[in-house]
């Protein structure tokens, strides 16, 4: 199928519709029991590639991964919140990330993934963190802390990239290859 090659798992049930489930490369499907063959022929393939092409889209998003490192990171906190699918979005606006405590999802910018995977964690914690404190009190910043001690050095990070990003323009070429030539050290004794 769309050149994957796909095992296949009929089970014949008492269900109304084909259904299918993609587990790696193995299509799970269930049929009526009375359903002809040449009916059920087309409607599994095109299940199969309409999950190929789910499991496609979740893959160029980096959403496995995304989860996995949303769930490590919620389990640093004293009371792990729950993740349920994490992403990158294109739609964040100003935000680095956000999480939904009703759909428990976390949504982080796409500029982040290319960024250091400490940095990516921060901002998972940062936006977990707000799942028991809406605000920036000191309690947010405090449980902050104690799930992801990097974080301060996160926003700092952060704040860096972004300045550089609003003032590409105004950073002269000469600096800028000054800056990406290599790994600016405060001095010598640093190296
Ligand atoms: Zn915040």
């Amino acid at each position: 199928m769309d050149g994957t090659t796909l095992e296949l798992v009929l089970e014949r049930k008492r269900v109304k519709n084909v259904n299918a489930r993609l587990r790696g490369s193995t299509l799970l499907v269930s049929a009526p029991v009375g359903m002809a063959e040449e009916r059920l022929q087309p409607a599994v393939r095109e299940l199969a590639r309409k999950l190929l092409r789910r499991a496609h889209a979740a893959r160029v998003n980096g959403e496995e991964d995304a989860l996995a490192l949303a769930r490590k990171v919620a389990g640093r906190f004293p009371e792990p919140p729950a993740v349920g699918r994490a992403l990158f979005v294109t739609t964040q606006g100003g935000r680095w990330g956000s999480y939904s405590t009703k759909t428990k999802t976390v949504r982080l910018n796409a500029a982040l993934r290319g960024m250091p995977g400490w940095v990516l964690e921060a901002v998972v914690a940062h936006e977990l963190a707000h799942a028991f404190h809406p605000d920036h009190s000191p309690a947010f910043w405090e449980l902050l802390g104690r799930a992801c001690p990097e974080a301060g050095r996160a926003e700092a990070f952060l704040a860096g990239v972004s300045w550089f990003a609003r003032n590409i323009d105004v950073v002269a070429p000469v600096e800028r290859e000054l800056l990406s030539a290599e790994q600016p050290r405060r001095d010598a004794r640093d190296a």
